[in-house]
C-alpha cells in the first residue's frame, strides 16, 4: 500500500483518487477551492443552482466503472436523467435541427435539408463508429508512454485518416452546410477547432449515439458530490481549501507535497490534476525538470477559452426550450478560426445555451428558470481586458439570446454572474486562461500530450485534460484509468480485503 497525494479534485483527480483508494492505497486529495469539481464547480446564487462547467454527460459507463471497482453502484449515489433531444441546433438563417437518437427522426430531418445526405449520414455514422471503437474503446484509456506505443497505433490512425480535420472528413459524407456543422461542432466541446482538430474526434458522435446524453438530477454538481462521497466511503481523505504550493522532490523522486501555510504531506507518489503548466512551472518549479518541462509546454498550442454568463429569470423557460441549445453564428468558419487562432474578439458569436431547470425544476426557485450561456473566445494570448470588455460582451450575448431564444429575457432577469478567460487563469490556474488545456490536434495527442507519468521524476503522475486522451468528462475519467494503470505497475497494490 502506498501513501498517495492527488492534487486537484476535478473529474480527473476524483476519478484517479477513487481508483487508487479502491486499489488499496491511502489517498489524500487536496483541492485549492472550497469544494471539489474543478471546472464542474457549482454556484448557489439567489435560490438558483448554476453548474459552472460540464453539462453534457456522455458515456455513463466510464462513471459506473469507478463505482463498480469497489462493488458499488453509481445509481446509489446519483441519478442520471436521459436528455432528448441531445441538442437543438439553431442557425442564423432560421434553420433548426433536433439532434435526437431516433434514426427515423434523424433521417426525416436530414432529408428535409438534403435528401442525398440521408445515405451520406449513414456512411458518416459507420466512419464515426469505427473511429470510436479504435480511438475510444481501445486507446482512450491506454497510457502512451513511449514512441513505440504511438507507432503501434499509427497504422490504425492512418487507416482512419486521422490527419484530416473533423469538418473535412464530415464534408466527404454530407453536402448540406448545416449538417456539416451539426456533425462536426463537437470538437468545440473539448477545445478543438472542427476545421483543424483530428478527425479522430469524430468519434464523439458515435459515442453519443451509443450511450446517449445524460444530466444528473440535482445538476452536474450532484455527480461530483457522489464521486466525492464514494471516495470518502472508501476511506480516502478529501481536503478542500488546501492549495498545494510545491511538490517536494529529492533525487528525482517526489517525497511529498507542501500546502499553502507550510504543512507537508509525505507521500510515496504524487499525482497532479492541476493545469500542466502550473504543475511543472509552480509546483515543480524548484526542480530543474519542472522549469524545463514548463518551458517546453509554453511553446505549444493551448485551446480557446470561454466566456460564460450564468443567469436566472423570474419566469419559466419558454414552452419549447430544450435542455441544450446551440446557436450558430452567421460566419461559422471565420469565427471558429479567429477564436482558436486567438485573434481579437469578433462582433458575431456562436453560443451554447444550458437550460437545466427544463429537466430538473429544483435548480431554480418556483416559477423561475436558470441558465448559462457560453461563448468560445480567444485565450489570453489575445490581450483583452475582460474587466472592461466582459460586461459589454455579456450585454450583447443576452440581447442576442432575447432575440433568438428567450423573449423578455432582460425584463425577467433577477440574477447573473460571469466567468471570463481571466477567471480561468486566476480561479483554476489555467495557462493562458485556456478552458480545455492543450489544444486537441494530432501533434498534441496521445504520446505527444503530457505523459501520465513524468519522464524524469519516477513517481510524479498527471491526470486530467492536459494528458491523454484529453478534455471532456469521459476524456479525463479515461485519463485517470490510464494513469492508474501506470501507477499499478509502479506500486503493485494490496487488495483492500487483504489490507483489512
Ligand atoms: C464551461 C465549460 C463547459 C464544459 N462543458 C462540458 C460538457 O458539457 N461535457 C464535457 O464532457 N466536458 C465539458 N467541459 C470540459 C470538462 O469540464 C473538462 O475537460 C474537465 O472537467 C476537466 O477536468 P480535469 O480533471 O482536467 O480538472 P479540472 O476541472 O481542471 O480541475 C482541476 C482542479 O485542480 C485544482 N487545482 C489546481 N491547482 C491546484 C493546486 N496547486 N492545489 C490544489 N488544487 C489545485 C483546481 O482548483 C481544480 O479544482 C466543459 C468545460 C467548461 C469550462
Amino acid at each position: 500500500m502506498a501513501d498517495a497525494v492527488v492534487i486537484g479534485a476535478g473529474f480527473g483527480g476524483l476519478a484517479l483518487a477513487i481508483r487508487l483508494q479502491s486499489a488499496g492505497h491511502q489517498v489524500t486529495l487536496v483541492e485549492a477551492r472550497d469544494r471539489p469539481g474543478g471546472r464542474a464547480y457549482v454556484y448557489q446564487q439567489d435560490g438558483f443552482t448554476f453548474d459552472a462547467g460540464p453539462t453534457v454527460i456522455t458515456d455513463p459507463s466510464c462513471l459506473e466503472e469507478l463505482f463498480a471497482l469497489s462493488g458499488r453502484k453509481l445509481s446509489d449515489y446519483v441519478e442520471l436523467l436521459p436528455i432528448t433531444p441531445f441538442y437543438r441546433l439553431l442557425w442564423d438563417d432560421g434553420a433548426s435541427f433536433d439532434y435526437v437518437n431516433d434514426q427515423a427522426e434523424l433521417d426525416r430531418q436530414i432529408a428535409s435539408m438534403n435528401p442525398d445526405d440521408v445515405d451520406g449520414y449513414r456512411r458518416f455514422l459507420d466512419y464515426s463508429t469505427a473511429v470510436f471503437e479504435e480511438g475510444y474503446l481501445k486507446l482512450g484509456h491506454v497510457p502512451f508512454m513511449t514512441v513505440g506505443s504511438m507507432m503501434r497505433a499509427a497504422p490504425q490512425l492512418v487507416g482512419l485518416q486521422a490527419w484530416r480535420s473533423v469538418y473535412s472528413m464530415v464534408s466527404t459524407f454530407v453536402k448540406d452546410e448545416h449538417l456539416r456543422q451539426a456533425l462536426s461542432f463537437h470538437t468545440l466541446l473539448v477545445g478543438g477547432n472542427p476545421f483543424s482538430a483530428s478527425s479522430i474526434y469524430a468519434l464523439i458522435h458515435a459515442l453519443e449515439r451509443k450511450w446517449g446524453v445524460w444530466f444528473p438530477r440535482g445538476g452536474t454538481g450532484a455527480l461530483v458530490d457522489g464521486m466525492a462521497r464514494l471516495f470518502s466511503d472508501l476511506g480516502g481523505v478529501l481536503r478542500t481549501s488546501s492549495p498545494a504550493e510545491q511538490i517536494l522532490v529529492e533525487n528525482n523522486r517526489a517525497v511529498g507535497v507542501r500546502l499553502a501555510g507550510g504543512e507537508v504531506l509525505r507521500a510515496d507518489l504524487v499525482a497532479s490534476n492541476g493545469d500542466v503548466v502550473h504543475t511543472y512551472d509552480r509546483l515543480l518549479g524548484e526542480s530543474g525538470r519542472g522549469k524545463k518541462a514548463a518551458a517546453g509546454l509554453k511553446k505549444r498550442r493551448f485551446s480557446m477559452s470561454l466566456f460564460v454568463v450564468y443567469f436566472g429569470l423570474k419566469a419559466p423557460a419558454p414552452a419549447d426550450m430544450k435542455h441544450h441549445t446551440i446557436l450558430f453564428g452567421p460566419e461559422y468558419k471565420a469565427l471558429v478560426d479567429s477564436i482558436c487562432g486567438a485573434k481579437p474578439l469578433r462582433e458575431d458569436f456562436s453560443l451554447y445555451l444550458h437550460a437545466p431547470s427544463v429537466t430538473d425544476p429544483s435548480l431554480a426557485p418556483e416559477g423561475c428558470s436558470g441558465y448559462y450561456v457560453l461563448s468560445p473566445v480567444p485565450n489570453l494570448t489575445q490581450d483583452i481586458d475582460w474587466a472592461v470588455e466582459g460586461p459589454k460582451y455579456a450585454d450583447r450575448i443576452l440581447e442576442a439570446l432575447e432575440r433568438r431564444a428567450i423573449p423578455g429575457l432582460r425584463d425577467n432577469l433577477v440574477t447573473m454572474r460571469t466567468f471570463t478567460p481571466a477567471d480561468f487563469k486566476t480561479e483554476l490556474g489555467a495557462h493562458l486562461g485556456s478552458a480545455f488545456s492543450l489544444e486537441p490536434i494530432l501533434t498534441q495527442s496521445a504520446y505527444f500530450r503530457v505523459h501520465n507519468r513524468d519522464d524524469v521524476l519516477g513517481n510524479v503522475y498527471f491526470v486530467g485534460a492536459g494528458t491523454h486522451p484529453g478534455a471532456g468528462v469521459p476524456g479525463v475519467v479515461g485519463s485517470a484509468k490510464a494513469t492508474a494503470s501506470v501507477i499499478a505497475e509502479d506500486f503493485p497494490a494490496v487488495a483492500p480485503a487483504e489490507a483489512a
